[in-house]
């Protein structure tokens, strides 16, 4: 951690106290809490277009978009126009309304998915989509891989076991090993190993979910042909596919990280979950996909799910909102801002001397402080130098630049990253390449 902050951070030091007094490490999930890099978190108390502002008045380039779902940049004038005519219309009613018919049917335009179902967070949607893969085959076991995070679900919070194809072990004290135990882990990009899982359990596994780009190790693109062939061996075996587009939906590219493989190479996930870009900042989430699996659902089918803010009409206001704004010109937008943005960040970092690899998917990159060498799946993604991660972040922290707080995370960009925002992050990069290099040169590779 650099011992010289520049910024007063006074009045975020005296909220963090007080939080750590009434929250568990003072803040309402994990990563937000600077673990990994030090320091005090910064609490943010507005934003606008591509800017947070913090309570001590400091003023940050946002390169996390509340990660991922500010897509068209913090207070959009016309999403907060049409979430304020929601709101003065009341907030929650538990009946069906107009919004979340109007946003269901934008996600089947956009998408695979023939019908979905609204829900309130990311992890609800990858919970009710394992629960009915399980319910519509009859069968139980869930395939997932190493470094996918699809949010805190218990099944899903499995670490690999001993071998290749076997059952997991619980990855967080209060995970049952019953329910660890019907998941297998497998690592990311390893035919073989899905393979030989299938040749093993294949009767039995309900279902394989994946990131459809991880997101949550950096970004590790699926090999060319990854996804077309875990669809197909879901097929062969009778189990449903499930892509995890929480990260990547309508943020990888208009049509998610499915616009980049399955609609052009011709396959469909069997189900799909959605949540960050297409809740527009509000607690909305989805999955969905085949028509006929859908059906298994409540009331039309026997698998029971429901949820009291499900399809809220604020919610799904601010997500439709989001998505009628998001047009090619905005993808084009944020793809040459993350042009931008990766060559300045390999340039200072090749003149500073720190060896690194940028990855992208889509509009999607990260930044690995490694050896240079690609990552395509966990151990790799976790062979990076933290110290000099640390030292760039908070030297781009220092000078009003706001990156993930976790070498392990995407960065995200906005259709608000104008010319102002990238040069501001461009002129902080020189001094934070060079943080970075005193950093790696006192310590090895991790
Ligand atoms: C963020 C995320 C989730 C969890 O979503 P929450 O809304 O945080 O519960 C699930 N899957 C992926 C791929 C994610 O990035």
């Amino acid at each position: 951690m650099t011992s010289s902050a520049r910024l007063a951070t006074t009045a975020s030091e005296g909220l963090f106290d007080r939080a750590r007094a009434v929250t568990p490490g003072g803040v309402n999930s994990p990563v937000r809490a600077f673990n990994a890099v030090g320091g005090t978190p910064r609490f943010i108390r507005s934003a606008k277009g591509a800017w947070l502002t913090d309570v001590d008045g400091n003023e940050y380039v946002d390169l996390i978009c509340s990660w991922g779902p500010m897509l068209v940049g913090h207070a959009h004038p016309e999403v907060q126009a049409a979430v304020a005519e929601a709101v003065a219309r009341g907030t929650s009613y538990g009946t069906p309304t107009v919004p979340e018919v109007e946003l269901a049917e934008e996600l089947v335009r956009r998408t695979s998915v023939e019908k979905v179902r609204f829900v309130s967070s990311g992890t609800e949607a990858t919970m009710s989509a394992i629960r009915l893969a399980r319910g519509f085959t009859g069968r139980e076991i869930v395939v997932k891989f190493a470094g996918c995070y699809h949010g805190h679900v218990d099944a899903l919070l499995a670490s690999a076991g001993s071998g290749l194809a076997t059952l997991a072990v619980p990855g967080t004290p209060g995970v049952p090993a019953s329910s660890a135990g019907l998941t297998i882990v497998l690592p990311y990009n390893d035919k073989v190993a899905v393979a030989a899982a299938f040749a093993e359990y294949g009767d039995r596994i309900a279902c394989l979910i994946t990131e459809a780009a991880p997101g949550n190790m950096g970004v590790v693109p699926p090999a060319p042909g990854f996804n077309a062939f875990l669809a197909q061996i879901c097929k062969e075996n009778g189990a449903l596919f499930i892509s995890d587009e929480v990260m990547t939906g309508f943020r990888a590219s208009k049509q998610g990280q499915w616009g980049l493989d399955g609609a052009v190479e011709g396959w469909v996930p069997d189900l799909t979950t959605f949540g960050k870009v297409m809740g527009g900042g509000f607690p909305a989430a989805a999955f969905g996909g085949r028509a006929d699996v859908m059906s298994h659902l409540s009331p039309e089918g026997p698998v029971y799910q429901a949820g009291t803010l499900a399809g809220n009409p604020v919610a799904t206001t601010a997500g439709l909102a989001t998505l009628r704004l998001a047009t090619d010109e905005v993808y084009a937008h944020i793809t040459a801002a993350g042009e931008t943005i990766k060559s300045a960040v390999a340039a200072e970092l090749t003149r500073a001397g720190v060896s690194h690899t940028i990855q992208a998917t889509g509009t999607m990159f990260s930044v690995f402080f490694n050896d240079g060498s690609p990552v395509t799946n966990f151990p790799e993604a976790n062979a990076q130098d933290l110290p000099a991660y640390t030292e760039f972040f908070h030297a781009m922290l220092d000078q009003g630049v706001y990156l993930p707080p976790s070498a392990y995370e995407a960065w995200f960009l906005s259709s608000a990253h104008d010319d102002r925002a990238i040069q501001h992050v461009l002129d902080a990069l020189p001094a934070a390449a060079d943080a970075a290099a005193a950093a790696s040169s006192k310590g090895a590779l991790a």
